[in-house]
């Protein structure tokens, strides 16, 4: 990060009313969390099956054993605590200059540093729902079983997590859509724009200034932005 982007950034930021930040699991690796595609990311990391294919519906509902001893060892971080980017983020909230947080993370970090407007476009890890009757479970009976979680009524519990092949809830959908389109700067971090139909939502920004803050830059090309290539913990953190 050089001196004159983060110049930028922080006057940016000084003079937007209606900031929405858009993220991925970039935001979270400096509270310990891996993400997806970075060199010690998850899809580095060898296993049986790509993560992909595990993470999605079909290996759920045909290998459901093998599911939950992947989800629990890669995706549940319960002792993890928000960074210096979640802790900004909330504080801008706070401010009344930033009113929603987009993000495809299922950690829950942002609503852990006190961020209360958080749309969660793939749901959350400490949700589950039993699928034959509905009822409701909280992460620590996942965590403190062994083999597949069951319901009292004996079906599976299954994590409020959107696996690949499933859809994305339509009411999470399009409040993202909604703030997206009424921000006056959408700030875009620690995401690879790899996953879709989330990484599409930016396309509805019709305000003034798009920061991108990234470790290398994401898939997608974007004309007119700020882009600062660093930690986003780290840059949040300094302004
Ligand atoms: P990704 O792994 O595809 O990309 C992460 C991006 O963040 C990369 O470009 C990487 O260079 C960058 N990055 C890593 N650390 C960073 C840092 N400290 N500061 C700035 N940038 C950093 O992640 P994605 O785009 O979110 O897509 C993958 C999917 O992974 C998402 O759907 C998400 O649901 C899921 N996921 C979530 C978590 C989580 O909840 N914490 C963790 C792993 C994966």
């Amino acid at each position: 990060m050089d001196a004159e982007s983060m110049e930028k950034l922080r006057a940016i930021a000084e003079r937007s009313r209606r900031m929405v930040f858009f993220g991925g699991a970039g935001v979270s690796t400096e509270s310990g969390i891996p993400d997806f595609r970075s060199q010690d990311g998850l899809y580095k990391q060898k296993y049986k099956y790509p993560p992909e294919q595990i993470l999605s519906h079909t290996f759920f509902v045909r290998h459901t054993d093998e599911f939950f001893e992947f989800y629990r060892d890669k995706m549940l971080y319960p002792e993890a605590k928000p960074n210096a980017a979640h802790r900004k983020l909330a504080e801008w909230e706070n401010e009344g200059k930033l009113f929603a947080v987009v993000t495809q993370n299922i950690d829950g970090l942002h609503q852990k540093a006190g961020s209360k407007n958080v749309l969660e476009l793939h749901g959350s890890v400490w949700r589950n729902h039993c699928t034959e009757c509905g009822k409701f479970y909280g992460l620590e009976e996942i965590l403190r079983g062994k083999g597949v979680p069951r319901c009292t009524c004996g079906g599976v519990v299954k994590p409020d997590v959107v696996l690949y092949e499933e859809p994305l809830d339509g009411g999470v959908l399009e409040a993202s859509v909604n703030a997206i389109r009424r921000a006056d700067t959408l700030i875009i971090g620690g995401t690879s724009l790899n996953v879709y139909p989330a990484a599409g939502l930016i396309d509805y920004f019709g305000g003034e200034n798009i920061v991108v803050i990234n470790k290398g830059a994401p898939m997608r090309g974007m004309d007119g932005v700020l882009f600062i290539d660093g930690k986003i913990g780290e840059v949040l953190g300094a302004l």
